[in-house]
């Protein structure tokens, strides 16, 4: 059934369950690390919690299909017009929406090698032609991307921060690019990790989006906001791109627990703040780490680190297996054509130890 470009799909891997884990391993689910999806360690903010309990009695009802409250906290927060925000079901939503949204099959979209997986889902999903160019250092290569662009491109996604390398484009490097980029072709600039960024590294991506009317900033609450399982992220745009998202975008497609919980934690700045301070120390623990094992990392600007635990093509699934079976969970990124690398999340200070410890035995096995 179904077209030859769907059937061709890599399905997403996603990070094991700790349930699965703790029985494919005969573990005590208690004792299992996660550091696999890059989650906030720290949970849900206490905030939103208190918030769900409230929305929760009126789950009988539609969420606001316009998530007016939200969307009015979102533009409060980030300084544009309400019109000029779309929600999704998560960032992947967002991103896949935007595809649908911009480009039409047999047309093609850019994105760097190593970069974040739905992008070649959103694209390999509609029948479009993916143009993927080379990374340099594991990151994107701004001028071959522009180079690569072609007379049917119609969206460039970038990651910024990248996911699963970690790697960022400084600000002015990336504003050269907008500049460039030709009208027409509309670039979806993935901020799924920006809250992490220390503050000299920050940009003003939002006046970006004043100043090109063909971006539109991806955003997330499922990573520095704490909110994964809720699946809340959002766009902003100029009304031009906003209009078609919109048009596209599935009425309920965030319902009201996630609308009120993302409401409550973009208001959490000290939540905010504390989940920045804590991934500080913990890369700064992990590379220690990786540098005193002799192990090759990626420098990270995100939630997590990607590094290298050997130097054949089985690296990365042997030392995953044998940090499972000691209850740490990582990311193999064997499907991103990093065999010899494992991606890990920045956890709480014990979890961090919990996988240095695994990661010492595993490679003592190895
Ligand atoms: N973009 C990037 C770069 C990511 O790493 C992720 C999470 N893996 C997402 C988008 C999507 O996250 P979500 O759908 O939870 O917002």
């Amino acid at each position: 059934y179904g077209p030859s470009y769907v059937r061709q799909i890599a399905p997403y891997v996603a990070g094991k369950p700790i349930s699965e884990v703790a029985r494919e391993f005969g573990l005590d689910e208690a004792r299992i690390v996660k550091l696999a999806s890059n989650e906030n360690p720290l949970g849900m903010p206490e905030s939103a919690k208190a918030a769900l309990a409230r929305a929760a009695a009126e789950l009988g009802r539609y969420p606001d299909a316009n998530a007016f409250e939200l969307k009015a906290a979102l533009a409060a927060r980030y300084g544009v017009p309400a019109e000029w925000i779309t929600l999704g079901n998560g960032s992947n939503d967002i991103l896949e929406i935007a595809a649908h949204a911009f480009v039409e099959k047999g047309q093609s979209v850019v994105y760097s090698q190593y970069s974040f997986a739905v992008y070649a889902l959103a694209t390999q999903g509609l029948g479009a032609r993916a143009i993927v160019v080379p990374a340099v250092n594991h990151g994107h290569d701004l001028d071959a991307m522009l180079a690569a662009i072609e007379a049917d491109t119609r969206l460039v996604f970038i990651a910024n921060p990248n996911n699963p390398t970690g790697t960022f484009i400084e600000g002015p490097a990336l504003e050269a690019f907008l500049e460039k980029v030709p009208k027409g072709v509309a670039v979806v600039l993935d901020e799924a990790y920006t809250e992490y960024l220390a503050v000299d590294r920050r940009y003003d991506s939002i006046a970006w989006v004043r100043r090109y009317p063909n971006l539109v900033v991806s955003r997330t609450f499922s990573k520095a906001f704490g909110l994964a399982g809720l699946r809340v992220g959002f766009a902003i745009a100029q009304p031009e791109l906003t209009d078609l998202l919109n048009r596209l975008r599935q009425p309920f497609n965030v319902n009201s627990m996630a609308q009120a919980a993302a409401i409550a934690a973009l208001g959490d700045t000290a939540f905010l703040e504390r989940t920045a301070e804590l991934n500080a120390a913990g890369y700064h623990r992990l590379t220690e780490a990786f540098d005193k094992l002799g192990l090759e990392y990626v420098p990270s600007f995100g939630n997590f680190v990607l590094v290298r635990v050997g130097n054949d093509d089985g690296a990365g699934s042997r030392v995953n297996l044998a940090l499972l079976k000691q209850g740490v969970i990582v990311r193999p990124v064997g499907n991103y054509g990093l065999p010899q690398w494992l991606r890990v999340t920045i956890g709480l200070p014990e979890e961090n130890e919990a996988f240095i410890a695994a990661l010492e035995n595993s490679l003592a096995q190895a």
